[in-house]
């Protein structure tokens, strides 16, 4: 493919390993984020599951005995979704966040994101699905000390090999997404608690994932500021049409989420769908 017949391919155009381009030859539509109105799930986009996880367990080896991290897991999230994951620190959030987005494998069981089977994939296919399908937000935002705002955001766009003309744009229409147009040069250290956690999301969405996963995003922010990012991951997943599980305490979040899943010792202990916010 050359440079100049590339553009960002959304999630729901793409093939299942696909790039996140597509040739002018497919699309001629000019580069952007689509339109909110065209991005949003619609209902029937939400019947169609985008994650599954079916009978998921994680067993740690402690020496002489066994952590059950988690000890049987069947989750089913549709398309477009903002999913609450609570429950008590050890109750399995991080493991299953991370068996979901490939960082980990599971004991058991199988996941499959839009009918491909994560459990099955090998590393590469892991490397493949973790840079262009599934964004991660860390509750310590991650971000390289030594890089702006922008530089940072640019990262995965590097690491997808994003054609170098189109990098620029991006960055600067995620920045602005999140709020941050202008804090684009910028390093970490010049900026807030809830500054540094926006330009993370922006990083997040730059390969224009299907799906983000967030492992308490708001753990390390005040309670105004927590607000903000998750009000923030409320509009993306409207806007940018990405299905969203985040772990979290947090009752803002837990209270503008469609679906609240709540673990317990490994394993879901109730699950309730919202109405329309
Ligand atoms: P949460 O994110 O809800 O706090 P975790 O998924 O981090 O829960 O942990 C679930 C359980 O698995 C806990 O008992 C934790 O101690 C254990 N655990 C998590 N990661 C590891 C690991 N790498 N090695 C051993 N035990 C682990
Ligand atoms: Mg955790």
């Amino acid at each position: 493919m050359s440079d100049a017949n590339e553009r960002w391919r959304p999630p729901s155009q793409r093939t299942k390993t696909g790039s996140p381009f597509v040739t002018q030859e497919e699309d001629r539509e000019p580069f952007s984020t689509r339109p909110a109105a065209e991005r949003r799930a619609s209902a029937t986009d939400l019947l169609q599951p985008i994650i599954r996880v079916e009978g998921i367990t994680r067993d740690y080896p402690m020496g002489e005995s066994v952590v059950h991290a988690l000890r049987g897991v069947d989750l089913t999230i549709g398309r477009g979704e903002l999913v609450a994951l609570q429950g008590r620190s050890g109750s399995g959030k991080t493991t299953l966040l991370n068996i979901i987005g490939g960082l980990d494998r599971p004991t058991d069981g199988q996941v499959t994101i839009d009918g491909m089977v994560v459990s099955e994939l090998p590393e590469a296919g892991l490397i493949e699905l973790r840079r262009h399908r599934i964004g991660f937000i860390f509750q310590a935002f991650g971000l390289i000390p030594i890089l702006t705002a922008a530089e940072n955001v640019e990262v995965p766009l590097r690491l997808a090999q994003a054609p170098v003309a189109r990098r620029d744009e991006r960055v600067r229409v995620l920045l602005e997404l999140v709020g941050l147009g202008e804090r684009a040069r910028h390093r970490p250290h010049e900026l807030s608690g809830g500054e540094q956690q926006r330009v993370a999301i922006a990083r997040a969405l730059a390969n224009a994932p299907d799906i983000l996963l967030a492992d308490e995003p708001t753990g390390q922010l005040d309670s105004q500021t927590g607000r903000t990012i998750m009000s923030l991951i409320r509009a993306l997943v409207r806007s940018e049409g990405v299905t969203a599980l985040v772990a979290t305490h947090d009752p803002i979040l837990i209270s503008l989420a469609d679906r609240v899943v709540t673990l317990s010792d490994g394993v879901i202990a109730s699950d309730d769908l919202r109405g329309p916010a």
